[in-house]
């Protein structure tokens, strides 16, 4: 027996007014995102578009839905109906294509931009010179009347050394600042950090997090 909902009590009750918890659901079934619901969450986040378009439908509407996975660009036509968040956005091809398939059906998209901070070189995202270099080239801004880009994401490093992972979510914050000041001084919805998981969340918020996105803490270990 799980205790989803109590799990979903301890978390939120250690957030910050401000910050938002995006439940990672992915690998868990319909049934536990349906208790998650029940004891009131209402942000979901899944990794995979097959799976997220497969849970969509079977659970109420109001839920939000973040993709937090790599996009594939053959997977975005799919997604553009159930998504509101596509966290992920970790190139400006990609971003040009959320726009064409978002106009495609007459809708708009928020998105967050995947900073790649971490050592890990599996690891998706603009790097920081990449994100400032296409800020500067207006590639963010112009053009994307579907899209609103709402902040930025990223992931730290895996490791014990949480000396390394606050250097890294500081560089997120810094990088945020820098995007907001230079490029989005004027955009009324560039004001998400979603930075967090279940072992280095409380770093996270510590670094200015608006969102944390916690899986393992809320609906146990995943078996893949
Ligand atoms: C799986 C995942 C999470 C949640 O990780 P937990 O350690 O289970 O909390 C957060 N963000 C991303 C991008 C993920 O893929």
């Amino acid at each position: 027996m799980k205790n989803i909902k109590e799990n979903l009590e301890k978390v939120t009750a250690k957030l910050p007014d401000g910050v938002r918890l995006v439940a990672v659901s992915k690998f868990h079934p319909v049934e536990e995102l349906a208790e998650a619901y029940a004891a009131g969450q209402r942000l979901f986040g899944e990794n995979r578009v097959q799976e997220l378009v497969a849970k969509a439908p079977q659970l109420p509407e109001d839920i939000r839905w973040h993709f937090i996975g790599h996009l594939q660009k053959n997977k975005v036509r799919a997604l553009m109906p159930h998504v509101s968040v596509i966290e992920s956005v970790d190139s400006v091809e990609l971003l040009r294509l959320i726009e064409k398939e978002a106009a495609r059906i007459d809708r708009t998209v928020d998105v967050l931009l995947q900073l790649h901070v971490a050592q890990e070189e599996t690891k998706s995202g603009f790097s920081v010179d990449e994100v400032l270099e296409a800020a500067e080239a207006g590639e963010l801004t112009e053009n994307l009347p579907h899209i609103h880009v709402c902040g930025v994401m990223a992931m730290a490093s895996l490791t014990d050394d949480m000396e390394q992972v606050a250097q890294e979510f500081d560089l997120v914050r810094r990088t945020f600042v820098t995007l907001k000041d230079e490029c989005f001084d004027e955009s009324e919805y560039f004001n998400e950090l979603s930075m967090g998981m279940s072992d280095d969340w409380p770093i996270a918020v510590k670094y200015g997090a608006t969102l944390v996105r916690i899986g393992t803490a809320i609906f146990g270990p995943r078996e893949y």
